[in-house]
């Protein structure tokens, strides 16, 4: 890298924004993280309900369910957190299941989950992070990054404060820009010019419904996880089984396809709940009693329909580096093989001018 010291955005504080960061962080950049959601992990967040009618905390991985490692680079990585009780492996058992008839799962990798939710990977990464050099390293919340502008000499940026709608204008003018963000939300701030437009419109994303249920008892299914066919519902997990949660109230997610989630996208909160929970009984061949919590979460940009393989976009003259899952795999795996790439491009390309 540079004699200087180069100031880096990141926009977007999933996995693979927070691991390119860390990345870059230990090569001597200075990074700055912009994240739109008031807390870090995007897809892999895990969402808490505290509402007034609950006697206590509830909380549900809505978005991914596990991971698994397959590369050398990940699977280090893994084995740093499972050291650190960071993450662990969740035995289900998972199946298959088609109308109450479970079959064996297809395949035998290990399956690990976030301790004590899915999104303490991330956790975990914007606190390093921050702690790796405080001076080098922010992070700012509630940053919903705006069309970027050129400078003569790098990028600004403005993000909206979702909530208040407050815009800030960052100081810094950023040598660099990594977008670690889903394409459609690229293509929302990349100057209308920018050549990596082009590469983002052949990667759309489609939606992903997720249903979140409570039971006071247990429904005494034989399964933690399964691949259900014959149904809408894709797959169907008990959050209560993986490691480190609570056995009650029993906690439940269930995820249609994305065919049947873009497909009931408009439908009402009531009618896709009730769909679901037919489709549920369905699925196990039990009657489910009445939950004590139901509600619907609407992933958008929830899957990449087509995968990119490389890692990473890059516009090396305008200093502009696009990441994320769908760059190259739809899996938690992916989105940090993606974020190490596109830190590893940027530390051999030249220097800005
Ligand atoms: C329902 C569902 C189930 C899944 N199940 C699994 C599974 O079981 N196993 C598995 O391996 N993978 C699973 N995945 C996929 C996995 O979650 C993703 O591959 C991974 O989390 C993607 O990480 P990312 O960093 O690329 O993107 P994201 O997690 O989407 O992170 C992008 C971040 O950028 C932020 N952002 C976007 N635009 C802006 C902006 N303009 N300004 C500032 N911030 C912005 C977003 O708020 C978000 O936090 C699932 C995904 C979904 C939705």
């Amino acid at each position: 890298m540079s004699e200087a010291i180069s100031d880096v955005a990141v926009v977007g504080a999933g996995l693979a924004g927070l691991t390119c960061a860390r990345e870059l962080l230990s090569q001597g950049y200075r990074v700055h993280v912009f994240e739109r959601c008031e807390t870090v992990s995007g897809r892999m967040a895990t969402l808490q309900i505290n509402s007034t009618e609950e006697r206590e905390l509830l909380h549900f991985d809505h978005g991914a369910q596990y991971f698994t490692a397959r590369s050398p680079e990940f699977s280090q990585q893994v084995y740093d957190w499972e050291d650190r009780q960071v993450v662990q492996e969740w035995p289900g058992p998972f199946v298959t299941l088609s109308e109450g008839v479970c079959g064996p799962a297809i395949g035998d990798d290990v399956r690990y989950v976030g301790i004590p939710g899915m999104d303490a990977l991330c956790v975990d990464l914007a606190r390093q992070c921050i702690e790796t050099d405080n001076r080098n390293s922010t992070l700012t919340v509630s940053a919903d990054v705006l069309p970027l502008e050129p400078k003569e000499k790098g990028w600004q940026i403005r993000y909206k404060n979702p909530i208040t709608g407050t815009v800030t204008k960052q100081e810094t003018v950023f040598d660099t820009v990594v977008l670690a963000i889903p394409s459609p939300q690229v293509r929302a701030i990349l100057p209308v010019d920018s050549p990596l437009i082009e590469h983002t419109l052949q990667f759309q994303m489609g939606p992903c419904l997720a249903v979140l249920l409570a039971f006071d008892k247990s429904l005494s299914l034989p399964y933690g996880g399964a691949f259900v066919q014959n149904s809408p519902i894709r797959w169907l997990s008990n959050n209560s089984s993986m490691p480190n949660r609570k056995a009650l109230p029993q906690q439940w997610v269930l995820h249609p396809s994305s065919e049947w989630s873009a497909e009931h996208w408009d439908d009402s909160d009531e009618s896709v709940l009730t769909q679901i929970c037919a489709a549920f009984e369905k699925a196990t061949a039990v009657k489910i009693p009445e939950p004590r919590f139901l509600s619907l979460y609407r992933w958008d940009d929830a899957l990449p329909l087509e995968l990119a393989s490389q890692g990473y976009f890059t516009d090396p003259d305008q200093r502009l580096i696009v990441a994320g899952d769908w760059c190259t795999d739809a899996r938690v795996e992916g989105a940090y093989l993606s974020g190490l790439k596109a830190a590893r491009h940027l530390a051999d390309l030249p220097a800005s001018q």
